[in-house]
């Protein structure tokens, strides 16, 4: 069985001069760093951690989060990152349901952690990674052991999904599931890690950049880490650090592409920017590769449960020729090793251009929910794993994602896919983010509510916005209801707009409308 430590190893071996990570002033070579993990697994396995026991992280970014990636595998463990934007109760659940031995929490997450406590119903115990000097006591304390994870557990995480459409659940990604996610996304890129300097701007407890944790460590790269996504901080680090490559979320890209201080920063170095997660607006897709022409966009799509990148859409795809403009708007085509298809809800696998639930074999998908045999079995059924998007392939290959299945709204009996209707609105003029929801109505069942936050000064005139989208899309997936914000949409933990929260909002404000007659 290939594990997460031998990627490590490898780096150290392979490169040990070379640097592994950059925190503020901290800076560790790969061999400093695959010393420090085996120290710090030592003193996990002093704590009386045994394989297959759970360690929580509840933490900003940081390069002892690195460390942890693989400390708690080192030593036979599984490690769990917990949200960061989590409630005490929501965080408890966490605890309770993964059983954690230990939990590793920072100061910025202490006082959470301290409303938290109360709720947990065995209480782990805790390390603390302090600020300045992240987790030295323990590295000071114990010296390196052998890497345990050897004929140990297959699980080497559990991810909590981030609840954007429902109750959390706790995704067990083995060591083989990361390693294979890693290969590959390079052998589709073709990238070597001589010169790659990855930032960690995005929340590491999220999948999407946990995963560079292992395909950057893979191929001997640098990790830049920062605490926390901030687009000043992250445009810094950019020019700072020379970064080659950085995931974002849509929300971060637009973020960082209409950030004041971007005109200022030299992006020349960043070669990559991966994004993902949630469907990027074409607006900000152009107007990213207009301010950076030179800049490789890389689209990822996939989720926590498929380990989580299914399809990518190359640099060059993104560059399509006016005939093929169309295939800007695809995912791309499955990564090495995955299998994807269109299937209706009898279980029958549709042909080309039909849209039904995206299905996937792979060998990077989840071991199972923990401790969820049921769901395990309804996410597994007929042998693919369903992800609860709607999607269709085109002939050559490209996988076109139409929406949730849970976004998805019926009006008059017809199918409106969100995402068609948000990426309408967000190529008008001053729209900075948009969510479109289905809301009850009468006589449609639903109907196509759409709300908006303004760019910076800009005023959205919506009868101009409707006659926009009437000029784009058929009249029947037009917003027949507007709201524009004054403030940001609500965002999830990995920064993505809750549209649940948005629709519940919604729920209450009218029914608080109606008592009040
Ligand atoms: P939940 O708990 O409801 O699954 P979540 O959004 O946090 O919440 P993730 O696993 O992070 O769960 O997100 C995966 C989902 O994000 C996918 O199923 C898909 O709907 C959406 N997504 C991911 N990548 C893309 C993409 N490139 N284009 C469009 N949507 C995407």
């Amino acid at each position: 069985m290939i594990r997460v430590t031998q990627a490590l190893r490898t780096a150290q071996l392979q490169y040990p001069d070379r640097l592994a990570s950059i925190y503020g002033d901290r800076r560790h070579s790969w061999a400093e760093f695959s010393d420090r993990v085996a120290r710090i697994a030592g003193a996990f396995a002093g704590l009386g951690i045994e394989p297959g026991d759970r360690i929580a992280i509840l933490a900003e970014n940081s390069d002892s989060y690195l460390e942890c990636f693989f400390a708690a595998p080192w030593c036979g463990a599984i490690l769990v990152p917990v949200n960061t934007r989590l409630s005490p109760p929501e965080v408890s659940y966490v605890m309770n349901h993964s059983g954690a031995k230990l939990l590793v929490v920072d100061e910025a997450m202490a006082s959470l952690w301290e409303r938290t406590r109360p709720l947990v119903a065995k209480v782990p115990d805790e390390v603390r990674i302090e600020p300045g000097s992240g987790l030295d006591s323990l590295v000071g304390t114990s010296g390196p052991i052998a890497d345990r994870s050897e004929g140990g557990v297959e699980t080497a995480s559990i991810f909590y999904t981030g609840g954007t459409t429902g109750r959390s659940k706790g995704v067990m990604l083995s060591h083989a599931a990361h390693i294979l996610n890693s290969m590959a996304m390079w052998a589709t890129l073709g990238l070597s890690g001589e010169r790659l300097r990855y930032l960690h701007a995005a929340p590491m407890f999220h999948v999407a950049d946990a995963e560079f944790v292992h395909a950057i460590t893979l191929v001997g790269g640098t990790h830049v880490i920062i605490p926390r996504f901030e687009p000043a901080a992250a445009l810094s680090a950019i020019e700072q650090h020379r970064i080659t490559d950085c995931i974002l979320v849509p929300t971060m890209v637009q973020k960082i592409v209409d950030a004041p201080e971007r005109a200022q920063t030299d992006l020349s170095s960043l070669q990559r920017l991966y994004y993902g997660g949630a469907p990027m607006p074409e607006a900000v897709a152009t107007r990213a590769l207009a301010a950076l022409p030179d800049l490789g966009l890389v689209q990822l799509y996939g989720q926590t449960e498929s380990g989580p990148v299914l399809t990518l859409l190359t640099p060059d795809g993104h560059r399509s020729s006016q005939e093929q403009a169309v295939r800007k708007r695809s995912a791309g085509k499955p990564l090495l090793g995955t299998d994807i298809a269109i299937m209706d809800s009898d279980g029958n696998l549709l042909p080309v251009g039909e849209v039904g639930e995206i299905v996937a074999r792979s060998g990077n998908l989840m071991s199972g929910y923990w401790d969820d045999p049921e769901e395990t079995a309804k996410a597994f059924r007929g042998g693919w794993l369903h992800t609860g998007d709607g999607g269709y392939m085109d002939a050559d290959g490209y996988l076109y994602v139409t929406d949730r299945l849970k976004d998805m709204i019926i009006s008059g009996g017809e199918n409106i896919y969100s995402i068609e209707v948000e990426r309408a609105i967000s190529l008008y003029p001053g729209v900075a983010q948009c969510a479109v929801i289905g809301i009850p109505h009468e006589q449609w069942g639903e109907s196509v509510h759409a709300i908006i936050f303004p760019l910076d000064g800009a005023v959205i005139d919506t009868s101009a916005l409707l006659d926009h989208c009437r000029g784009l899309i058929a009249g029947y997936k037009c917003p027949r209801s507007f709201e524009i914000r004054s403030e940001q949409l609500p965002l999830s933990g990995a920064g993505k707009i809750l549209k649940r929260e948005l629709r519940d909002e919604w729920m209450k404000r009218t029914q608080a409308a109606y008592r009040a007659g």
